[in-house]
This record gives structure tokens, sequence and C-alpha cells, in this order.
């Protein structure tokens, strides 16, 4: 599969992707939702994990950019979120992301979240 990663920490990027490489699938990077937004018009994604604070455009703007884009819309959003942040939970459920994985994760908890939304 291929994995959006949006996220405009690099560490976070990083550690994404080598869980996700490690079990043999594709990553493309983006620091940001413009970035991602961008990104999604070469990169042809499975599944987007996406950040809620970033620059430029946050979590739940790209996530409302996302569902009035039929291209992208159907494309399942895990969203990283760092505390218990509940009200942007239910705000990012209401625009559409398929789950959510807490910071800091382990390895484990983020492949076994994205086989059970993504497959
Ligand atoms: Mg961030």
């Amino acid at each position: 599969m291929t994995f959006l990663s949006v996220d405009d920490s690099v560490t976070i990027r990083k550690i994404v992707s080598l869980a996700l490489k490690g079990a043999g699938h594709t990553v493309v990077e983006a620091g940001n939702g413009k970035e991602g937004l961008e990104a999604l018009k070469i990169v042809k994604a499975d599944c987007i994990i996406l950040d809620i604070n970033m620059p430029e455009m946050n979590g739940i703007e790209f996530l409302k950019a996302r569902k009035t884009d039929p291209r992208i819309s159907r494309i399942p959003v895990i969203v990283l979120t760092t505390q218990d942040e509940d009200a942007l939970k239910n705000q990012a459920l209401a625009l559409g992301a398929s789950g959510f994985i807490a910071k800091p994760f382990q390895k484990d908890a983020l492949l076994a979240t994205i086989k059970a939304i993504a497959g």
C-alpha cells in the first residue's frame, strides 16, 4: 500500500515512515496539509496518516479540503493526536477521519490501527 504521512514534525514522519516501510509499504511525506494536498495530485495514496497541529494548513483544514474533493475524499485518514483532544477528535470524525492514534505511539500500535482501518 502507499501511505501519505502529513506531519510538520520530521521526527514523527521518520517514525511513521520507518514503521510502514518496514512492513513493506511505500510512504510519501508532506510537511503540512497544503503540501499533503499537493502530493495527492501526483501520488495515489491508499491511506493518509494525518497530524492536527501544523503550520500553513492544519489537519482539520486538510480534512475539510479532502471532503470536498471527490478525487481524494474516499482515502481513509488516520489522525495522530497528542493529548486527549476530544473536541478535535469529534470534529475530525465529523469530517470523515477513520481512526486515531495517540502520540506517543508504538510501532505495533500504529501498524495494528492501520491494518484495522485500511486493510
Ligand atoms: Mg504537528
